[in-house]
């Protein structure tokens, strides 16, 4: 079943430069649909919009950032709603529907709160009773020990915090949780921890995932569908297995071939050039700038994404049409 259809979406922060009002086009026209047993990867170089679609997913708009096209569809059973330029989201969703782990999360605690007043103020903003017995349940399976609802936030370490996180962000049995960079602050083995519980989540209580990571060699282990950003536009997506085994896109095979892996001595190439502006972006291809394979057509004509093979495998690349 699907839980969330984008549709052309288009979302623009608005910026004021030089004394002229300017749109950086964070997200420029994605489509994409996210089935309810789906973990969902999103890959792409800083700056190309990741965070702002999340934003958009969850229905977190800030002052400076519209929906200017296309909408986001969100079904929960009989519970439905749209995320369009109208602006109509809905907050009664958040926790218990969709949750959300913004990039830097482990700042995102209130320092002045004790955990259990934390998970107080939550409760009482869907009005529901504080039952401890359910909070310490919970805390336990996310292997946290009760003590931590005694504790403010600063006496918690950052694998602590984060568990603490996903903890509220979980407690209501959302169906869906958009974790942006969830574990870029922690060292590596409570990296693997909070991806294993990530994991023990969405097997164990079906929690789709949409999970933002720089880190491309996470995913195998991770998510089954995942889709490649470049400068506010998807250039590929498909199954994990697909786009690992047969990656297309010019930009997916260079982001896929910075892997580091053990014992490969090879040089890594890095990708030429640099990210384009989102103010004034090329026209054609927004890649063609960078990719060693371009030519006339890509630089006048921007390429749709295609569908190729199968595994829900689509490309927006002109080698392919
Ligand atoms: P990273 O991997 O570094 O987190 P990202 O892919 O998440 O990057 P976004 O945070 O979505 O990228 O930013 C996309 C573009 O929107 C960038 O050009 C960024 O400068 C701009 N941007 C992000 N937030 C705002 C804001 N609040 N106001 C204005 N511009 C913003
Ligand atoms: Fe390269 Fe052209 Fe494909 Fe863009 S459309 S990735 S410029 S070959
Ligand atoms: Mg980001």
């Amino acid at each position: 079943m699907i839980l969330v259809q984008i549709d052309g979406l288009k979302a623009y922060y608005t910026v004021e430069q030089d004394g002229q009002f300017r749109n950086i086009r964070a997200v420029d026209d994605v489509s994409l649909e996210i089935e309810e047993n789906d973990f969902l990867a999103i890959v792409g170089e800083s700056g190309c919009g990741k965070s702002t679609l999340a934003k958009v997913l969850y229905g977190a708009l800030d002052p400076a950032l519209k929906i200017v096209d296309g909408n986001v569809r969100l079904a929960f059973g009989d519970y439905k709603y749209e995320i369009s330029p109208k602006g109509n989201t809905l907050p009664e969703a958040w926790w218990e529907r969709i949750s959300y782990i913004p990039q830097g999360s482990l700042s995102a605690l209130n320092p002045v709160r004790k955990i259990d007043q934390i998970f107080r103020d939550l409760l009482l903003s869907h009005n529901l009773p504080f039952d401890i017995k359910s909070i310490e349940e919970h805390l336990n399976l996310l292997n946290l020990s009760r003590q931590v609802l005694k504790m403010y936030p600063f006496e918690l370490s950052g694998g602590m915090k984060q568990r603490v996180v996903i903890a509220l962000a979980t407690f209501l049995n959302p169906k869906i949780i958009i974790a942006d960079e969830p574990t870029s602050a922690l060292d590596v083995v409570t990296q693997n921890d909070i991806l294993e519980l990530l994991s023990l989540l969405h097997n164990s209580k079906k929690i789709c995932f949409v999970f933002i990571t720089h880190d491309i060699s996470l995913i195998p282990n991770l998510a089954n569908m995942m889709v490649v950003m470049y400068c506010g536009n998807f250039v590929e997506s498909g199954t994990v297995d697909e786009l690992f085994s047969n990656p297309l896109h010019p930009y997916t095979r260079f982001l896929l071939s910075s892997i580091p892996k053990i014992g490969d001595k090879t040089e890594k190439k890095p990708i030429p050039g640099s990210i384009v502006s989102l103010i004034n972006p090329p026209s054609g291809c927004k890649f063609h700038s960078r990719c060693p394979y371009k030519s006339d057509l890509c630089g006048n004509s921007k390429p749709p994404m295609i569908k190729v093979g199968s595994n829900k495998h689509e490309v927006a690349c002109w080698l392919y049409r």
